[in-house]
């Protein structure tokens, strides 16, 4: 990829902001409701080691329930809703009338999930370190519920000695770069950096493209690729289909 490097090298760019899921951190191929399900699985091993006892299937739907619950639910600030995990997993516990002592254990579960399913665009990382040595800092930016300490640690385990600046998280500062850009808004202010400055990169064309352009910071797309894109979605309509069979079965 010398084409990033000669790009912000040429442009005279201080300061990278990197989005991380599907960037420098690469998903495998199971949707978010996959995702859930296997989160789920993780939930009930926990809970059993505490005498609790509950089905898969009423984790896994409470887990998207409240998923879906805390996007909707969650204070409004500046237009925009962005829960973190927090308030997604103490509904989860709520619901199912166990102590909220659980909710950090549970989210440890998630944390975890991410460290065991995510693999680290080496290329990517490669040329980014190039850049550190160049002297341009590097910002990570990021719309997920998780928080920053759990995508520190989640980074630190699986690129050790990567030095970055800092994290910027939706969940963390109320504001996203899909909904209104509103969180590079809150990086470039806090960083002191001309939006000319920057160079973002990220592999959403709506987050990361439209939305710092709007915001006049250049950036570079790199979507995932044709073939990983018609894997992911066979695999979101096989779990569909999979789902959908459970429930008929059990009518
Ligand atoms: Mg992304």
């Amino acid at each position: 990829m010398l084409d990033i490097i000669d790009n912000i090298l040429n442009n005279k760019i201080n300061a990278v902001s990197l989005d991380i899921f599907d960037t420098i951190l690469l998903r495998n191929a199971a949707s978010e409701e996959e995702r859930f399900y296997k989160i789920a699985i993780g939930y009930q091993e926990k809970l059993a080691e505490s005498g609790f006892y509950f089905s898969l299937k009423d984790l896994f739907y409470l887990r998207c329930a409240c998923h879906h619950m805390a996007y909707r639910a969650s204070p409004l600030v500046n237009g925009v809703r962005e829960p973190g995990i927090r308030l997604i997993v103490e509904a989860l516990c709520s619901s199912l009338s166990i102590d909220p002592l659980f909710v950090p254990k549970l989210i440890s579960i998630d944390v975890d999930y991410e460290v065991h399913n995510l693999r680290v665009n080496w290329r990517l990382l490669r040329d980014v370190k190039v850049l550190q040595n160049y002297g341009v800092s590097v910002f990570l930016i990021s719309d997920m519920y998780l928080r920053e300490s759990d995508l520190n640690f989640i980074i630190t385990r699986l690129c050790p000695g990567f030095a970055f600046e800092k994290i910027y998280v939706s969940s963390d500062f109320s504001a996203s770069k899909h909904s209104n850009g509103g969180l590079f808004d809150i990086f470039l202010a806090e960083q002191k950096y001309n939006a000319s400055e920057v160079m973002h990169i990220g592999d959403n064309y709506c987050s990361d493209v439209l939305q710092a352009q709007r915001k006049g910071i250049a950036c570079i797309y790199l979507p995932r690729n044709k073939v990983f894109v018609v894997n992911r979605t066979i695999r979101k309509y096989f779990f569909e289909f999979i789902k959908k069979r459970d429930f008929y079965d059990n009518l």
